[in-house]
């Protein structure tokens, strides 16, 4: 049987779109919704942090936790596992707190199946040509990566469709305001 959880709130949107920004505006204004912290085995960017941005691990150690049945999704994304651990999502959910998952499309999919209504929004670039800029720009991977970034951002965009609800990010603050209010409101259309 499908979990409930109104509490779930799955941000998706292609690699450099601003999910960061967006999501950090969105913790700033509204106190009660926090990220949950994921896993991954990509290398640490520089400026980022081990257990602030993600837990980092080796590609060993993050398949003794699949074999342990510790993420509740994990997928593969651009060469690198990425994954939500099961704990800490059902913590912050016994505790009635909001709590979002940046997660790709096909790690979307499976937490859909577990639980069938969390809201799941997909944030969209102002262009193509915008984005595919401010990949480039970032310039914080190899060529190979990046050129596989940008297939996959096509990809993730063609997928914009089944989620509840796609926004724009061509101001941050705007974006991440947007997405407070359909939460709230998705939230008071569902009798919360
Ligand atoms: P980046 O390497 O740019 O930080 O993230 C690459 C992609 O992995 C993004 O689309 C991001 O949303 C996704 N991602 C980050 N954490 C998770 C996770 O725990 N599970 C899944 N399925 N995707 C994730």
């Amino acid at each position: 049987m499908k979990s409930k959880s109104k509490n779930l709130i799955i941000i998706s949107g292609p690699s450099g779109v601003g999910k960061d920004s967006v999501i950090s505006r969105i913790q700033s204004i509204d106190s009660k919704i926090s990220l949950a912290i994921s896993v991954t085995t990509r290398k640490m960017r520089l400026g980022e942090k081990d257990g602030v941005n993600y837990h980092f691990l080796s590609r060993e150690n993050f398949e003794k936790k699949i074999e342990n049945s510790e993420f509740l999704e994990y997928s593969e994304y651009c060469g690198n596992y990425y994954g939500t651990l099961k704990k800490p999502i059902e913590k912050a959910m016994k505790s009635g707190r909001k709590i979002i998952l940046k997660i790709d499309i096909q790690g979307a999919e499976k937490v859909r199946e577990i639980y069938d209504d969390c809201f799941s929004i997909f944030i969209l670039p102002p262009s193509i040509e915008a984005l595919k800029e401010r990949i480039t720009l970032r310039n914080l991977d190899s060529k190979d990566d990046l050129d596989l970034r940008l297939k996959r951002a096509m990809i993730e965009i063609e997928n914009a469709c089944n989620y509840d609800f796609a926004v724009e990010n061509d101001v941050v603050d705007s974006c991440a305001r947007k997405i407070i209010d359909k939460i709230y409101e998705l939230e008071k259309n569902n009798g919360v």
